[in-house]
C-alpha cells in the first residue's frame, strides 16, 4: 500500500490541536483526574501463577542516579511498583539509582516488584552478577530474575534450572524467567513446554499481537501460568513515517481523549493475558501520561483497534518483527540484523542516539566493517515484511558509528 503524505505534519497537527507540548502527551480528558489530588493507583493483575499482583504499568528504569529519585518516589505513589532494570543499564547506574532510593525509603522495598537481568550464561558468572545486583540495589532479594535476551529456549539448560532453584532456595530471588527481543513466539512456546519458567518479558505491541503464532504463544504461556510482561509496546519502527493514516490515528484518539501513544498501551492492556507493560519513562510527563492511560477505564472499540491495525499494515515494511532466524542465515556474515534494527529504532523512533550508538559499537569491529559491503538480496527476499535490509544496515553504519 502506498503511503500518502499529508500537507500537515504530525507535529504541526498536534501543536495545533493541543494547548501545550505537555498536553500532547497527556490524556486530555484524564489530566484533570491526575491534577485533582485524589489517591490514584494503577490497577493490578496477577502475574502468572506466582500469586503476586503487579501493576499493569511497570517502570523501565534506565535512569541516571541523580534524575531518578523524584520519578521513583512518584511512581510508588501512583502504584507503579513493578520496576525493571538490568545490571548493564546505564553501566550499572540504573541499579545504583534503585539502591539509592531503597536506602532512603527502605519501607518501599516491600511495595516494589523488583526485576533485574543478566547476560551471564555460566552458573558462576550468574551468581557473581546476581550478588552485585543485590549489593547495588541495597536489597536482600530480587523478585524476578531474568536471563537477558534469550533467543532460543534451548539456552535455558538443566544447569540454568538448577541455578534458579538454588538461588530461590537461598532467598536471593523469588522467581526466574527471561527477556526476549527476537524469535519471541518460539521462545514463549518453548518456555510453556519446559515448565519451570515463572515470567517472561517480550516484545509485544499492536503490530505483533494479532498474528496467529503470537496468539498461540501467549495462550500457551497463560495456560502454563507464566507471567507475561510486554515491552516495546509503542511499536516504533526503523523507518520514520509521516503517513496520512498516522495523522488520522492521532486525530481520532485525541478526539476520544487520549493520544495515540496511550491508545497503543491500551491495545496491549486489552489482552488480559498480559500482566504488565514495561515502559521506559525518563521524565514526569511521560510517567503522568502513562499513569493516566492506565487508570482510565475506557476500552478501545473495534474501530479503534481497526485503525491501529490499518496503520500497522501500512507501515509493515518499516518495522522489524525480530524474526531473525529468517534473514540472518541468508547473509554471508554474522551481522546481527535484528539487533541493528533495534539500535536504529532507539535512534530514529526513541530519539536516543547515544544509547543506539553505544549498543552498535559493541558489535565486533570486523562485522561493522563488513556490513556496508554485504549482499542482502537473499535476506530481503526472505523477509516477510519486505524490509529494505541492505539500506537499513548501511544507514546504521552511517548514523550509529
Ligand atoms: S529484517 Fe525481516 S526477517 Fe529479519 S528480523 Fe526483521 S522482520 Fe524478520
Amino acid at each position: 500500500m502506498t503511503k500518502k503524505h499529508s500537507n500537515w505534519t504530525r507535529r504541526a497537527f498536534l501543536k495545533a490541536t493541543c494547548a501545550s507540548g505537555a498536553a500532547s502527551v497527556l490524556a486530555l480528558k484524564n489530566f484533570p483526574v491526575l491534577a485533582s489530588g485524589d489517591a490514584l493507583v494503577v490497577p493490578t493483575r496477577l502475574f502468572g501463577k506466582t500469586g503476586i499482583k503487579v501493576p499493569v504499568l511497570g517502570f523501565g528504569t534506565s535512569l541516571h542516579v541523580a534524575f531518578s529519585q523524584l520519578l521513583l518516589r512518584q511512581a510508588v505513589k501512583w502504584g507503579v511498583t513493578y520496576w525493571d532494570t538490568a545490571n548493564t543499564y546505564m553501566g550499572g547506574n540504573s541499579e545504583k539509582a534503585i539502591g539509592k532510593y531503597f536506602n532512603k525509603y527502605p519501607e518501599d522495598r516491600k511495595k516494589v516488584f523488583l526485576v533485574t537481568k543478566s547476560h551471564a550464561w555460566s552458573a558462576d558468572d550468574r551468581t557473581r552478577e546476581l550478588n552485585l545486583s543485590l549489593e547495588r540495589m541495597q536489597t536482600d532479594y530480587i523478585d524476578l530474575y531474568f536471563a537477558h535476551g534469550v533467543r532460543n529456549v534451548d539456552e535455558l539448560d538443566s544447569q540454568t534450572k538448577r541455578w534458579a532453584q538454588k538461588a530461590k532456595a537461598e532467598g536471593k530471588i523469588r522467581f526466574f524467567g527471561f527477556s526476549t527481543h527476537r524469535n519471541m513466539e518460539r521462545c514463549l512456546l518453548g518456555a510453556a513446554g519446559i515448565g519451570w519458567i515463572d515470567g517472561i518479558m517480550m516484545r509485544y505491541n499492536f503490530r505483533l499481537m494479532h498474528t496467529n503464532r503470537m496468539k498461540q504463544a501467549v495462550d500457551a504461556c497463560a495456560k502454563a501460568g507464566i507471567g507475561l510482561t510486554a515491552m516495546k509496546t509503542q511499536g516504533g519502527g526503523q523507518v520514520t513515517t509521516n503517513t496520512a493514516t498516522e495523522l488520522e490515528l492521532a486525530g481520532h484518539f485525541l478526539q476520544k481523549g487520549f493520544t495515540d501513544a496511550q491508545a497503543k498501551l491500551k491495545a496491549v492492556w486489552q489482552n488480559q493475558q498480559i500482566a504488565s507493560i514495561c515502559s521506559e519513562m525518563p521524565n514526569m510527563t511521560l510517567l503522568m501520561s502513562n499513569v493516566a492511560a492506565a487508570v482510565d477505564k475506557t476500552r478501545l472499540s473495534a474501530q479503534d483497534m481497526h485503525l491501529l491495525w490499518k496503520y500497522a499494515r501500512e507501515t509493515r515494511s518499516d518495522y522489524c518483527a525480530g524474526c531473525a532466524d529468517i534473514c540472518e542465515p541468508a547473509v554471508d556474515s554474522e551481522v546481527p540484523i535484528d539487533e541493528v534494527m533495534r539500535y536504529l529504532m532507539y535512534a530514529r523512533s526513541y530519539g536516543d542516539q547515544k544509547k543506539a550508538s553505544a549498543h552498535f559499537k559493541k558489535i565486533p569491529q570486523k562485522i561493522r566493517e563488513q556490513m556496508i559491503h554485504l549482499d542482502y538480496a537473499r535476506a530481503e527476499q526472505k523477509c516477510p515484511r519486505k524490509m529494505a535490509i541492505g539500506k537499513l544496515m548501511r544507514d546504521a553504519v552511517d548514523e550509529l558509528s
